[in-house]
């Protein structure tokens, strides 16, 4: 399968498979420049366990984490790449996984 821009020039999507959780600071710039609600901002509790944000206990929360909502609603933009100040996401390309 091959992907292109709007007037035809060869554009390869870049999905975005995994946010790596011991590296994310949960700074949320992914999830302002995503357009396609890809990516959820999600407390995680002294246990490592990962809870809601909006369940009124926030006290319980150690560290705030994205996680991945609807991995197949990306569309391989890249933005979110371009923005994490972490390093902590993967993403694939749509080539590779056509190929
Ligand atoms: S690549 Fe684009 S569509 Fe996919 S998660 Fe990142 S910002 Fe959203
Ligand atoms: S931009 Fe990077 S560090 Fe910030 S919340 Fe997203 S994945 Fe985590």
């Amino acid at each position: 399968m091959s992907f292109q821009t709007r007037d035809g020039r060869d554009w390869t999507p870049q999905y975005l498979i995994t946010i790596d959780a011991k590296k994310c600071i949960g700074c949320g710039r992914c999830f302002k420049v995503c357009g396609r609600d890809v990516m959820t901002l999600k407390g995680i509790n002294e246990e490592g366990e990962l809870i809601e944000l909006d369940n009124g206990d926030d006290e319980e929360i150690e560290k705030k984490i994205m996680v991945l909502d609807d991995q197949g609603a990306c569309i391989g933009c890249g933005a979110c790449a371009r923005v994490c100040p972490a390093d902590c996401q993967t993403h694939v390309s749509a080539a590779a996984e056509t190929a």
